[in-house]
């Protein structure tokens, strides 16, 4: 049996690849974390995805426990503006979509037509856009039927989750890396404050130690990477090559402010905003007590200098005194994320960028598939072959998830723009595109490996991106009765409006 497990990296990968080790695995492995004091963290990472709130629950961590510590809140969707022309906004919700006569909404939408797709089939962009919370006072969640209410701890690998929560959150991640660390090092996990100066290898080339400057050595069975794009140990010492997507996606920077705000004056909408740009798009994270911001762009076509710009002047005078954090980005992953004794997981394993919130995502993913193939001491291949198998393909599914973004983008009206739809395609992708050129996205025709989006994804961005929508509404609901979908578009308005009057705001519930 393999006990002991060395985890090199102290932010958001490192302390929640170590908390969720430790509540699977128990007293029977040692978890040391080592972190260097003089190597930042990225210092972004905001906004997450819906299956966060597993993580959460394995840990038996409940709301009130690390969302104050950490000044969470939440965010129930993703706002695109200006993505198909200026002034053009749709959500993209964690809400699936009713199905009527065996046909989704987005298809008999497409058939009934509505001034707008998301509000008319979808009940989040009312809440959102009246900054509503998901709960009620009393802490009740305000759609029962999005969650089961099951046990979920004992589930909670999130692929194999068939539920769905209509909200995920914003944090401070690096508050959130602190929090883990206080709540791990309670578990008995043994943080070690140092610098990592040399990673030793025995004659197979396995990682038998670490070197590190005040501890002396570390020795560990299984060595996990959470440093970051630097990668230190699988790509600097085991040499595992990375394999970059930035052929097909392009932003390869971003520059990021943290920015003072008044969330009692302002409210708070519970939605990670993305706002395209000439050379990228802009986030937007509210949290408690601040904002955070960033612009993604490509180098090939904006410096540094025009992206800071841009952005201040996107933010305005709030961001006077903001300082900027430049930050180059690593966008593919290992040929392997896991070689030899060592797993990486976190940006070392593979990144792109956060137009989806997929950064968090993908370590849960990494720590949840880690535990599903934790070896022992005959190192079994195929259980390693499988890991870098569900790894690789969870990646290049959000891969061609974004693309899908700039491609089916109606907007084509600067040089960063128009070359979004002269880019290669990811294998298979310009098969698909053709199929939902007739046919909006199913289980059938979406990338078939999970990587944690749904076809009711596929179909809202398509619908709302405005530049690859289906030549004409299916055929064979020419044949069948509207009454029914007509009546679940009037049932989402008017459970809208029952909804915006009824929750409280995101800022009373919060403070409350
Ligand atoms: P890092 O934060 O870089 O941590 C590396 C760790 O390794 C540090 O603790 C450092 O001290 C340690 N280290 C390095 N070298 C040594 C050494 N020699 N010895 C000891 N310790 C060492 N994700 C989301 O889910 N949502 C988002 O909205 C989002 N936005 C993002 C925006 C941008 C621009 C970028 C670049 C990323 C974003 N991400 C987002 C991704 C998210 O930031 C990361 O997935 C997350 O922060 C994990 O980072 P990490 O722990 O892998 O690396």
């Amino acid at each position: 049996m393999l006990r002991n497990v060395v985890i090199v990296g102290g932010g958001t990968a490192g302390w929640m690849t170590a908390t969720y080790l430790k509540e699977a695995l128990g007293d029977q492995i040692s978890v040391t974390l080592v972190e260097s004091a003089r190597v930042p963290t990225i210092g972004v990472g905001e906004a997450t995805f819906s299956t966060v709130r597993h993580f959460f629950d394995y840990l038996g961590l409940a709301e009130r426990d690390w969302m104050p510590a950490c000044h969470a809140s939440y965010k129930l969707a993703i706002r695109f503006e200006n993505w198909r022309e200026p002034g053009h906004v749709f959500y993209h919700p964690f809400e699936r979509m009713a199905k009527v006569q065996g046909f989704t909404m987005a298809d008999w939408w497409l058939k009934l037509g509505g001034e707008r797709f998301d509000k008319d089939c979808m009940v989040i962009p009312e809440l959102v856009d009246a900054k509503r919370a998901p709960k009620y006072s009393d802490g009740e969640l305000f759609e029962r039927s999005l969650h089961d209410g099951g046990d979920r701890k004992r589930q909670s690998t999130m692929s194999d989750q068939d539920t769905q929560f209509p909200y995920a959150y914003h944090f401070d991640a690096s508050l959130l890396a602190e929090f883990l660390a206080d709540f791990g090092t309670r578990r008995g996990i043994r943080r070690v404050r140092d610098d990592v100066l040399e990673v030793r290898q025995d004659e197979r080339g396995w990682i038998s130690h670490l070197v590190t400057r005040e501890h002396g050595e570390i020795t560990g069975d299984l060595f996990i990477d959470c440093t970051g794009f630097r990668g230190l140990l699988i790509n600097q010492v085991l040499e595992e090559p990375f394999e970059s997507y930035q052929e097909y996606l392009p932003n390869n920077r971003a520059v990021a402010l943290r920015v003072p705000a008044d969330v009692e004056q302002t409210g708070m909408r519970p939605c990670t905003t993305a706002t395209a740009q000439d050379s990228g798009w802009i986030w937007t994270i509210p949290l408690s007590n601040r904002i955070g911001t960033g612009y993604v762009y490509a180098d090939e076509f904006c410096s540094p200098e025009e992206a800071e710009k841009t952005l201040r002047e996107f933010v305005g005078p709030e961001a006077a005194d903001a300082e900027a954090n430049h930050i180059r980005m690593r966008i593919g992953r290992n040929r392997n994320s896991w070689v030899r004794n060592c797993v990486a997981i976190g940006l070392s394993s593979g990144f792109v960028e956060p137009l989806e919130s997929t950064g968090i995502f993908f370590i849960q993913h990494g720590v949840e598939q880690l535990v599903k193939h934790f070896p022992d001491a005959n190192w079994e291949p195929e259980l390693i072959a499988s890991y870098n198998r569900a790894v690789a393909r969870c990646l290049d599914g959000v891969r061609d998830f974004l693309v899908v973004h700039y491609r089916c983008a109606a907007r084509a009206d600067t040089p960063y723009w128009k070359a979004t739809k002269e880019r290669p395609l990811p294998p298979g992708l310009d098969e698909r595109l053709e199929a939902w050129s007739v046919r909006l996205p199913d289980h059938t025709s979406v990338y078939p490996y999970y990587h944690g989006f749904e076809p009711y994804s596929y179909n809202v961005m398509l619908l709302g991106l405005g530049g690859h929508l289906p030549k004409r509404s299916l055929p064979a609901l020419d044949f069948l009765d509207d009454t029914a979908a007509r009546a679940e578009m009037a049932r989402v308005r008017e459970e809208s409006a029952r909804l915006v009057s009824s929750l409280p705001s995101q800022y009373e519930y919060l403070t409350s």
